[in-house]
């Protein structure tokens, strides 16, 4: 039985005064929470500050972006030693807004993958298909290449660790959301691409999530999905009520 687990994104969001009153009302509203597995992800600057304020709460911790190598000359870039030394349970990586405003390459998702698995940090591995791919018919294409490649080399026992979130990117902060079934037909064809890559007991174990425009008016649909596991949530994990109303879903 795979746990539900649903992450906040907060991007480039929040100033330090912003970050902690969010942080503090977000312990208080879900502290009762056991059945969901809950993360949020504040930018780096703010991860210390997390740390503190969610220090015996049952909310994990996250990063949105690390850098492979594990120290050096790397002006600018975060290693997973740092994270994991910072309180980091988790970390996204591959996540669209990297791969297409900053560059970022299966290949580097791959190593990045490699750095958290090897320094016991979990990777939320993001994958998904642009408008004009989906339109073409090739989202599967894309979504094949793009989960091949991330997991290329990882062993099978390390796989099931991972979470993956599939975010088409066409319902990425647009408010467009992939129908339930939609995001249901993907995430189904990723578990069949994991029994290839590992086995069929990763397959079953591995938690694939949803993200793109998820809101407390979508997830109970999505959720009720056999394939969909969770969500990722950007714009609507910046405010306590509405985060905590998608940790709360129902099942439909
Ligand atoms: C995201 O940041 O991963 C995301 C899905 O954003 P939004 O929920 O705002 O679409």
């Amino acid at each position: 039985m795979r746990k539900p687990v649903i992450i906040g994104n907060w991007k480039m969001h929040t100033t330090a005064v912003e970050a902690t009153d969010l942080l503090a009302d977000l312990k208080n509203e879900l502290a009762e929470v056991t059945d969901v597995e809950i993360g949020v992800s504040p930018p780096f600057v703010y991860i210390n500050t997390a740390r503190d304020i969610l220090k015996n709460s049952n909310i994990k911790l996250g990063a949105q972006n690390v850098y492979w190598e594990p120290a050096g000359a790397f002006t600018g870039e975060i290693s997973a030693p740092m994270l994991k030394d910072s309180g980091c349970d988790f970390v996204i990586v591959g996540h669209s807004e990297r791969r297409h405003l900053m560059g970022e390459t299966d290949e580097m998702v791959n190593k990045k993958i490699k750095a958290l698995l090897n320094t016991g940090l979990i990777p939320v591995f993001c994958v998904g298909e642009k408008l004009e791919e989906r339109e073409e018919g090739t989202t599967q294409t894309v979504i094949r290449k793009q989960v091949e490649s991330g997991l290329d080399d990882i062993p099978v026992e390390k796989i099931k660790e991972i979470i993956v979130a599939y975010e088409p990117v066409w319902a990425i902060g647009t408010g467009k959301t992939a129908t339930p079934q939609q995001a249901q037909e993907v995430h189904s064809f990723i578990r069949q691409l994991i029994i290839r890559l590992a086995d069929a007991a990763a397959a079953e174990e591995i938690r694939i999530i949803y993200g793109g425009s998820v809101k407390p008016d979508n997830i109970d649909a999505l959720m009720t999905e056999p394939d969909i596991d969770g969500a990722l949530v950007g714009g609507a994990s910046l405010k306590a009520d509405s985060f905590a109303k998608i940790v709360g879903f129902k099942l439909q």
